[in-house]
């Protein structure tokens, strides 16, 4: 497996040198609304540590991933209205993987609506700092 790249668009934003719409984050973990969402509140949640996916993750870190993508499921189900959630983590290109940073996909569904498709649509910057507010308010409150 390739080693860790710092120069990943993740590793940036986990940096502060590129923005992103931040939901969460604790010592270990930050969330963000992915910028091309496959539904409402599509939120990606990364390990703080230069993890490239879910073969060289610590499991302190991999269990801290797991407790704030729980967390923003449930809390994600609130705020947009959901009926269920999708869960996804890709690793290695062969396994649907493109930004080489672990992240865990969380996705609020409603029912019978399908999830677009997978980097189609670039949401609207106001749209994902409305929906960014929202469930950090929510994920503070709670
Ligand atoms: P994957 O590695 O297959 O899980 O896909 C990477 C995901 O990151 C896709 O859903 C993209 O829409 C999303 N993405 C790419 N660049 C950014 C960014 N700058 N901010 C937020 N999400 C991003």
């Amino acid at each position: 497996m390739p080693s860790y790249d710092p120069n990943n668009i993740f590793a940036k934003i986990l940096r502060g040198e590129l923005p992103c719409h931040k939901v969460y984050e604790d010592d270990k973990v930050l969330a963000f609304l992915d910028i091309m969402p496959r539904a409402p509140g599509h939120t990606l949640v990364l390990p703080k540590a230069p993890a490239r996916n879910i073969f060289d993750i610590g499991t302190d870190d991999l269990a801290a991933v797991a407790r704030a993508t729980q967390k923003i499921a449930k809390t994600g189900m609130q705020v947009f209205g959901a009926d269920g959630v999708t869960i996804q983590q890709f690793n290695e290109g062969a396994g649907g993987q493109v930004v080489f940073h672990l992240h865990v996909h969380v996705i609020p569904r409603k029912a019978g609506v399908p999830m677009k498709p997978a980097a189609s649509e670039k949401e609207k910057p106001e749209v994902l700092s409305d929906n960014a507010l929202k469930l950090s308010a929510a994920l503070k409150a709670g």
